[in-house]
Order: structure tokens, then C-alpha cells, then sequence
């Protein structure tokens, strides 16, 4: 099989990365901040960085609607973080008005925006992880977490009570940063994903 061709949304936030984990993981990778670079991509990293910036700079490089479009045709899409946010069909604390994150609506979930963050900036625990072997140790800062999933959504992760992994088909989401620790296996589970039918 050909490796499948992922890009990395790399208008703000660490793109590089995931670019670098996505490598190990077997993926051909590339950049994306134009819309003819989004439409050459099978499916889509968005990186952990700042969802209210992000969404301003997809607005303002136009790519908000090419990116809802090409979702809404069904592109896979895995997001870290910030990335989760984005990838939402709502956002509590999305932020202010007129400057808000953007739900892509990819993945039928409510995310609250810096959930954790209100109680502690940053953190770091093992978890359990569906479909992984062995616990998998999150980094996260300034965390969204998940309080609602819909029933296609499969709760891949909780840190205590709170969701903080979600697969919906070929979508992923984690509220921390797997491309932060060096170990690829969650990006090899996304990249592996891509090949099934
Ligand atoms: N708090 C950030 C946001 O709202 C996310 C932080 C992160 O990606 N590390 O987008």
C-alpha cells in the first residue's frame, strides 16, 4: 500500500511535531496553510497550539470553509489539543465573541475550552488508551476536556472521570500531546486507520 499523504494544518501551534511523528508513523506528510494544499491531503493533523488563533487565521487565510467542506465530505482528521477543540461540533468557553474558536464540527462531541486549565496550567499522567498496550503518558497544558460524546463516538481515554481520547471513524482527538513525548503509537493508530476500509 501507498503511505497515505496526511497533511498538517501549520498556521500557529507546534506543526512540526506532528510532522515529525507522522513520519515515524509511516505517513507522507506535508503542510498546509493554502486551499489547494488542503485539497491535495487524504486526511488532516491540527496541531496543539491556540484554537481562538487558529480560527482566526483559518478566517483570515479563507481556508475555514474549504476545511469545513472537505470535513463535511468525510477526510479524516486527527487533533491534539487545541486540534480536539476544533475538531468539536460545539465549544463551551469557546472564547470571546467575534474571536471565538470555530467548531468543525468532524466529531459529534462537546469540548470545554481550557477545562483543566482552571484548575492547573499543565500536567502530565499515564493513561489507559483503547487500542493501545501499555499506559500511554499525556502531556497536557492548558487542556480541553470532553462532556459530551455522541453515539457514534468511541471514548478512547479519561484522565479521573473526564474524557480525554475520542475516535468517530476515522477521526481522532486526545486533549494532550502525544507529539510531544516521542511515542508515535497513537499516531500510528491514526496513520493505520487511514488503510482500513
Ligand atoms: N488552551 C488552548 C486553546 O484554547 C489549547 C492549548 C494547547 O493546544 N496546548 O486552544
Amino acid at each position: 500500500m501507498t503511505a497515505p499523504r496526511v497533511g498538517v494544518l501549520a498556521l500557529q501551534g507546534d506543526t512540526r511535531e506532528h510532522l515529525a511523528a507522522l513520519r515515524e508513523a509511516g505517513a507522507e506528510t506535508t503542510t498546509v496553510r493554502r486551499v489547494r494544499e488542503l485539497e491535495a491531503v487524504d486526511a488532516l493533523v491540527i496541531p496543539g497550539g491556540e484554537s481562538t488563533t487558529m480560527s482566526h487565521l483559518l478566517r483570515e487565510f479563507e481556508l475555514l470553509e474549504p476545511l469545513r467542506a472537505r470535513l463535511a465530505e468525510g477526510m479524516p482528521a486527527y487533533g491534539s489539543c487545541a486540534g480536539m477543540i476544533l475538531l468539536a461540533s460545539e465549544i463551551l468557553d469557546a472564547g470571546e465573541p467575534g474571536r471565538a474558536a470555530e467548531p468543525l464540527k468532524a466529531i459529534d462531541m462537546t469540548v470545554r475550552r481550557n477545562a483543566f486549565g482552571r484548575q492547573v496550567d499543565s500536567f502530565e499522567a499515564d493513561l489507559d488508551f483503547v487500542g493501545i498496550d501499555g499506559p500511554v503518558h499525556a502531556v497536557f497544558i492548558r487542556a480541553p476536556w470532553v462532556e459530551r460524546v455522541g453515539p457514534d463516538v468511541e471514548v478512547l481515554s479519561r484522565a479521573g472521570e473526564h474524557i480525554v481520547a475520542v475516535r468517530q471513524g476515522k477521526r481522532f482527538a486526545t486533549a494532550f500531546h502525544p507529539e510531544m513525548t516521542g511515542d508515535r503509537r497513537i499516531h500510528r493508530l491514526f496513520v493505520s486507520a487511514l488503510a482500513d476500509r
